[in-house]
């Protein structure tokens, strides 16, 4: 089809309807309903697209384009692939998040005059594409979500269809848009179902911006608690909730969607798992970035994140399993210790863990190909995998009836060895099966009789065949005579045309060639019939045995998938053993103290990626009920964000049930980890950087509570110094007053003026990070010690950068000068590079230091500080020394009155 490059591509909303040609007025109609999807429409041996899909498409996946006459001289933009081969296109489709609606002929074209009616039998998503998802080795779960709105209240469902996993839950109490965002970061939905009313929120936007997800508006009627009901779903703790009707109306969207671009096929989600925000630590998106948990903040993969840094598992369902625990860390000691007990016993029987493993090796993803088995979607090939995977069951169940404590008992109670399952399959399946079901040679001889029957006659027909073609030689003395077949008269006889008088009567002429003729007898015939109907009969009651055995299965699909969830289990516990081995962990003690004691911790992704010889260096934390926050000062690269981080990451691994890299490890119940880290890291976005870091401090400060771990990394340091110590400083009293959050809390910063507090306010200590002066500079060393520092080296590093001699040594006079009068002005920042350090005697008129009587915090300290220093206790007699005492307590006591 020449294509004449000069006209231009034609749309679909150029054209006149009623000037298209029959067959694109049916493309045109069924295209009309699906503005969202791309068309595939089944020509021949093609799926075609056409108009606008095919200069898209062309575009995306490098096809030719061409034309295609639609009637009245117009010329469609056209592309296609070959419909034997279109999955590795759609999945690339899919995957870019576009939809992917197949339209089949629904009639045999060799039987219809005219048009052949076509219609859509299934439309590909990203969330439910099983089809297309995972494949062996995949840990990776594939989210479908759907978020219902009522003003701000939230019904949320995620669910993955290809393994049945499906979560519910409703929000219907304040931040509800936070949580939210805190769901979508969890669950990483690759589509989103939504209600109209959800597109006037302030979370719309943020999402459809912030996240790379397909979205997929629905009517509100699609979001039909009722839907749930009449599929008989299992709604797993739903009395945790007065009134479900939120989340019940997502759920039903989920299961209205699920079964719309299913067509005609079964659906397989059962379980809804109901939970509420509280029943797991929350993780918010940012922190759940910054802690890089599952991915790298720079390149957003796998590798580099603490997953990848702990993940040992052999299954793709242990992979998605070590994921979710990553992903939801627990809030319940019991739950936390009972997953620590099998951790460690695990550890501690070293062979039987070995066995263990090597039972799991190899195993492939029942939870997968039970999906597949229920959705009808499976071939023979899957069953014989499943078939596989089943054989090795009764093994690992002998290796894990070994162990017994904590959730191994669960797990042993759900290991089903499911022989019956196993033999089924295995007696009726044919290992050499083809990947199609339409072509027979699926089931294994001796399965079915009948089946047998039609396979004899088959083959021995065949030899029919070639004695016939023997007696006729012997008859008509031909013996050059052979039988052929091809698909236009099936059998035939061949003779030479020099032969072509000796052939007897019954021989009927169907065709004559050059050199021969080619004829048929009833005889041939016959045989030809039994042949064929010998084989189309097997082919078909194939394919019937085959769905006979795949509902078996399919009916059988709650004790896979609880078998396949307990493999998992099995997977992610050995998994944690062999890495607590491997890397020298603790296991620590978990329990309902306010406490974070760590001695000798290590960041498990920094340890493993260092390439400094010297290694890494491990530190200490406590925090408890008087050492509460911690100012952690010290210069850039000395290893402040790498400690915050490796305290977050060490309580979350605590908690998920993980031993930790540590020598010994307390953690005191952690109910969310909030992270503000990155300022300095993402300098380069520019102004609105502050503002994103006042959003995250606020957030913060909002939703904190006296269990939550906070990190805040340099908070302040997005605005000028005096702004950014003032909030600093004001933030820290917020978060240290006993009676709004008195959170357990990391702040490092390079405000030394900090360290200041720890003096006044109850709760706050200071470290920093140990660094050594030497004749070529300074030396990190990565050691986190007690006590504040005046010395930022930021006149060390300007030395470094090579600021002239006389200026380095003009600096450090001003800033002994500033540390005598300690009552200065900070303009700029304290970094030497950034700014200068002014005496107050330059404030601007109106700004007030900080540092100046008066102000709240120092009102106090500066009094008492003052009459002190008055006394010259040479000088005075005991008596004007009790007078001077009672003046000082009656100073405290007026301060403390006048604070409250
Ligand atoms: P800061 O936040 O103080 O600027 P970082 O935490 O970003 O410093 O650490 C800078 C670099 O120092 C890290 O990339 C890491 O290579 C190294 N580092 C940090 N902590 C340690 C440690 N405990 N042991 C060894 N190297 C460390
Ligand atoms: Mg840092």
């Amino acid at each position: 089809m020449a294509d004449n490059q000069n006209t231009p591509l034609l749309k679909l909303s150029d054209i006149n309807y009623d000037e298209l040609s029959p067959m694109m007025r049916q493309y045109y109609d069924i295209k009309k309903d699906l503005p969202e999807a791309i068309v595939f429409y089944r020509l021949g041996d093609f799926y075609e697209m056409f108009f606008d899909d095919a200069i898209y498409v062309s575009r995306l996946l490098e096809l030719a384009l061409t034309r295609r006459d639609c009637g009245n001289n117009m010329r469609a933009p056209m592309c296609g692939v070959p419909f034997h081969s279109y999955q590795s296109y759609a999945q690339k489709l899919i995957s870019s998040g576009l939809k992917v609606a197949i339209c089949e002929q629904l009639e045999d074209p060799a039987l219809t005059k005219g048009l052949v009616k076509r219609g859509i039998v299934n439309i590909l998503t990203p969330g439910t594409a099983t089809d297309f998802m995972g494949g062996e080795g995949d840990k990776d779960n594939n989210y479908l979500m759907s978020i219902y709105c009522i003003g701000s209240q939230f019904g949320i469902a995620a669910a993955d269809i290809s393994t049945g996993d499906f979560d519910a839950t409703q929000l219907t109490f304040e931040a509800n848009g936070e949580h939210l965002m805190n769901l979508i970061g969890r669950y990483r939905p690759s589509e989103i179902l939504y209600n109209p009313a959800f597109e006037s929120t302030p979370e719309y936007e943020v999402i459809r911006q912030g996240f790379t997800t397909s979205f997929t508006k629905r009517s509100d009627r699609s979001f039909d608690g009722d839907t749930v009901k009449k599929h008989k779903y299992v709604m797993q703790d739903i009395d945790k909730f007065y009134d479900p009707s939120m989340l019940l109306s997502a759920c039903g969207a989920i299961a209205q969607y699920a079964e719309e671009t299913k067509t005609g096929r079964v659906m397989y989600l059962n379980t809804v798992k109901c939970f509420v925000m509280s029943d797991t630590m929350e993780l918010d998106y940012s922190t759940r970035t910054n802690l890089e948990l599952t991915a790298t903040i720079r390149s957003k993969s796998k590798r580099g994140s603490l997953l990848w840094a702990i993940d040992r598992t052999k299954t793709a369902m242990g992979g998605r399993l070590l994921r979710k625990w990553i992903e939801e860390p627990l809030v319940v000691t019991s739950l936390i210790n009972s997953r620590l007990d099998a951790v460690e016993e695990a550890y501690d029987k070293y062979m039987a863990r070995q066995e263990m493993i090597e039972a799991l090796s190899g195993l492939y993803d029942i939870e997968r190909l039970s999906g597949k088995v229920s959705l009808g979607s499976c071939n023979a090939r899957d069953l014989i995998s499943l078939r596989n995977s089943l054989a090795k069951i009764p093994f690992l169940i002998e290796c894990s009836s070994q162990f017994k404590k904590g959730i191994f008992k669960q797990i042993n109670k759900d290991l089903d060895p499911l022989q019956d399952i196993y033999e089924l399959i295995d007696s009726g399946i044919s290992e050499e099966c083809p990947l199609t079901l339409k072509d027979g040679d699926i089931i294994k001889r001796g399965y079915s009789e009948e089946c047998d029957e039609l396979y004899e006659i088959a083959t021995n027909a065949k030899q029919y065949i070639l004695q016939l073609e023997n007696s006729e030689k012997e008859k008509t003395g031909i013996k050059t005579l052979k039988i052929s077949y091809n698909k236009v008269f099936g059998y035939y006889i061949e003779v030479p045309r020099s032969q072509a008088d000796n052939v007897p009567d019954n021989y009927i002429r169907k065709q004559t060639l050059a050199n021969n003729e080619r004829y048929i007898t009833p005889e041939i015939k016959v045989l030809e019939d039994k042949i064929v109907n010998a084989s189309s009969k097997r082919v078909a009651l194939e394919y019937e045995l085959f769905n006979e055995i795949r509902i078996k299965v399919a009916a059988a699909s709650e004790r896979l998938f609880r078998t396949a969830r307990a493999v998992a289990l099995i997977d992610v516990i050995s998994s944690l053993a062999q890495l607590a081995s491997d890397e020298n962990y603790c296991r620590p003690v978990v329990d309902n103290s306010e406490i974070i004691e760590i001695e000798a911790g290590r960041h498990p992704v920094v340890e493993k990626t260092l390439n400094d010889a010297a290694g890494f260096i491990s530190n200490d934390t406590s925090l408890d009920e008087n050492r509460r926050l911690m100012v952690l000062t010290g210069p850039n690269m000395a290893g402040k964000s790498t400690y915050m981080r490796q305290v977050a990451i060490i309580t979350l691994m605590a908690q998920i049930g993980s031993f930790v890299p540590a020598k010994s490890a307390r953690i005191g119940l952690v109910d969310h980890i909030f992270t503000r880290i990155g300022a300095s890291d993402d300098i380069s976005m520019g102004q609105s950087t502050f503002m994103v870091e006042m959003r995250e401090v606020s957030y913060i400060l909002k939703n904190a509570t006296r269990r939550s771990l906070l990190l805040l990394d340099e908070v302040g340091r997005g605005t000028s110094t005096y702004d950014g110590l003032s909030i600093a400083w004001a933030v820290i009293e917020y978060i240290m007053d006993p009676n709004i959050l008195y959170s357990r809390t990391i702040f490092a910063t390079h405000y030394h003026e900090l360290n200041q507090l720890s003096r006044i306010c109850r709760g706050v200590f200071n470290n920093h990070v140990d660094v050594k002066e030497n004749k070529d500079g300074v030396v990190f060393l990565h050691k986190i010690v007690d006590g504040g520092t005046s010395d930022s080296y930021g006149i060390e590093v300007a030395r470094l950068a090579g600021v002239p001699n006389d200026v380095l040594l003009r600096s450090k006079s001003i800033l002994g000068e500033l540390e005598r009068i300690g009552n200065f002005k900070v303009v700029g920042s304290t970094k030497v590079e950034d700014g200068v350090l002014m005496p107050s005697s330059d404030a601007m008129p109106g700004q007030e230091s900080i540092f100046n009587p008066g102000n709240v915090v120092y009102r106090k300290e500066d009094k008492l500080r003052s009459a002190i220093r008055d006394v010259d206790i040479t000088r005075i007699t005991p008596l004007e020394a009790m007078n001077i005492l009672y003046e000082l307590v009656k100073i405290t006591g007026e301060e403390d009155n006048g604070e409250n």
